[in-house]
């Protein structure tokens, strides 16, 4: 089946803004954490939002205690004020957008105007809005509501943020009928994020034989989602996880939108997608799938990578290869993530239950391969020489030290990054380290290679693993900020660090350039190794490529890409 694939689905910009400021709010602050009222229409986020202790203020109390948080719809005005009354630290999430609106009511109502809002009364955003107006507000969900009520004069005309252009439009001319057009001033307030995403969803409805739409039952802005897709005739399904959709229905389709409202995280687009690609798993995966998922699940592929990329930074120093550098590498790589990935195995079960499930179940014996990788590693080392195996027991003891408590403090740096994966962006940075370390400055200082070579293949390795873990980091953003995982995106952005992807991709090109130069001949197909991760960069932002295992695996072929140039190079010189 294919899948159709909304560019715009998932969070708008004010809703995302919300929620990182509530998460971040959460991993940090010491005392209680609310929001005002909940903070988006979505019940798994909400439930997440609860497992991190964010509770909902439904009123204001007359004292409290803690931080609030005002939700994207925004509030009335004078309610932030009661909330700093009452003893709170209020963190205001209220959307740049919504505030605009805000402002321009107020702007209209000091000239005199009343104030018509095309929206859902009982939204928080229509609240918000209509007590800005004061007295002369009026809410009107249809032009047929437009009838009945007594309409102040000159009047403004807005819509709420997520209504669309079809229900506004019929308000504004039912109001311009009952005042005349003189008096009736309007402005689009749509928000443009919300015409795009109901744009796109009629686009794809039109192109597809049915139409999925993921999002709380709740909420406004994917119901009317819905709606504009049933205007197709095509079939739509609402739901809110992959666990509503029924695979026989599904057996027949050809081709499907998917599409989501503005609140729905992309991890529940991402299971949902999952669901539709794979229904039902009915076509069971032949050996070689089962035996590349095994090989992924466990990390073996990538400790394979890290031997590969071992043998390539080796040759781009000009040194002789070696079968104990490659094999203390993989067995590192391995050990390391597969207990990083038990560390931050929560993650998973937001956004790749299966993987999860895999953790939980066979833990003896990924707990036995992250021992008998350490074993490998330190063994490599011995074999090499006392110095080897001294530099591989450290890096082995810094490796598990990633989570261990630094030093218990109440204040200061210390009580803020008790363990190096506190630290901002730590999670990406220390993967990329322990990867130049394994595979290049390892190697370089067993070998004896020169400091300036040495060097220039660490920086080689480190920005290839920081392009390629970075990227997967953007991918896992909004699960990475619900469970605190410190990484790049959750630090810099995701757009931020797409651009230093990009940048460090260049670098790694650069590196091995240089290195090329100095060794010559074949060492110049290492060149070649940084294209793969700019071409999977570029696929996926133009909506080609979508999150998976199955593209992890592709970026890490690259590594493979590595070590067979590599072996081809050394072949050619
Ligand atoms: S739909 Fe637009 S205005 Fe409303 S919260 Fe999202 S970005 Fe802000």
């Amino acid at each position: 089946m294919k899948i159709l694939l909304a560019k715009t689905a998932g969070f708008c910009m004010g809703v995302r803004r919300a929620v990182e400021m509530a998460l971040d709010t959460a991993n940090r602050a010491t005392g209680p954490v609310y929001t005002y009222g909940p903070l988006i229409h979505n019940p798994q986020v909400l439930a997440v939002l609860a497992e991190k202790g964010v509770e909902v203020l439904e009123e204001i109390p007359a004292q409290g205690r803690g931080t609030v948080i005002i939700r994207a719809h925004g509030v009335a005005p004078g309610d932030r004020s009661l909330l700093e009354a009452a003893g709170f630290t209020v963190v205001d999430a209220t959307c740049p957008r919504v505030v605009k609106v805000q402002s321009l009511i107020r702007r209209y109502v000091d000239q005199g105007y009343g104030v018509v809002i095309a929206g859902d009364p009982d939204h928080p955003e229509v609240r918000g809005l209509l007590a800005h107006a004061g007295p002369t507000g009026r809410v009107a969900a249809s032009a047929g509501e437009v009838d009945g009520q007594d309409l102040p004069s000159p009047v403004l005309v807005v819509a709420q943020t997520t209504q669309d252009a079809e229900t506004f439009q019929a308000v504004v001319e039912a109001v311009k009928d009952r005042l005349g057009e003189e008096n009736v001033q309007v402005f689009n307030t749509i928000c443009d994020s919300t015409s795009r995403r109901q744009t796109e969803a009629a686009e794809l409805a039109a192109a597809a034989d049915a139409v999925v739409v993921v999002g709380g039952s709740q909420s406004g802005n994917t119901r009317r989602l819905a709606g504009i897709a049933k205007k197709t005739g095509k079939p739509v399904f609402q739901v809110e996880t992959e666990t509503e959709l029924d695979p026989a229905v599904f057996a027949e389709i050809r081709t499907v939108a998917l599409t989501a409202g503005a609140s729905t995280p992309h991890w529940l687009i991402r299971r949902v997608h999952r669901a539709l690609a794979e229904p039902g798993k009915s076509a069971r995966p032949g050996l070689s799938g089962r035996l590349l998922r095994a090989l992924f699940l466990t990390n073996l592929l990538l400790a394979l990578g890290a031997a590969s990329m071992c043998l390539a930074a080796v040759f781009l120093m000009g040194l002789a290869p070696s079968l104990l550098l490659p094999a203390a590498a993989a067995g590192y790589i391995l050990s390391m993530h597969i207990l990083n990935n038990f560390i931050g195995r929560n993650a998973f079960r937001y956004n790749d239950p299966e993987r999860a499930r895999f953790y939980e179940r066979h833990r003896s014996l990924l707990l036995a391969l992250a021992g008998g990788g350490i074993a490998l590693c330190l063994f490599a080392g011995a074999a090499a020489g006392i110095g080897a195996l001294v530099l591989y027991a450290a890096m082995t003891v810094i490796g598990l030290s990633y989570n261990v408590p630094l030093r218990q403090s109440e204040r200061g740096l210390m009580a803020k990054y008790p363990r190096i994966r506190s630290l901002p962006g730590s999670k990406t940075l220390v993967v990329s380290l322990g990867w130049a370390i394994a595979c290049a400055l390892g190697p370089a200082a067993v070998l004896e290679a020169s400091f300036g070579p040495a060097l220039v293949a660490a920086a080689w390795v480190f920005c290839l693993l920081f392009a390629r873990t970075a990227f997967f980091d953007v991918l896992d953003v909004q699960v990475d900020r619900m469970v605190g995982q410190e990484t790049a995106a959750t630090w810099l952005g995701a757009g931020r660090t797409l651009i230093l992807c990009r940048w460090l991709l260049a670098g790694a090109t650069a590196a091995a350039s240089l290195l090329a130069w100095s060794v010559g001949g074949g060492a110049w197909l290492l060149v070649l190794v940084s294209g793969a991760p700019a071409v999977i960069l570029v696929l996926h932002g133009r909506g080609l490529l979508h999150a998976g295992w199955m593209l992890e695996v592709v970026m890490d072929a690259n590594f493979f890409l590595a070590g067979l140039l590599a072996l081809a190079g050394r072949v050619a010189s």
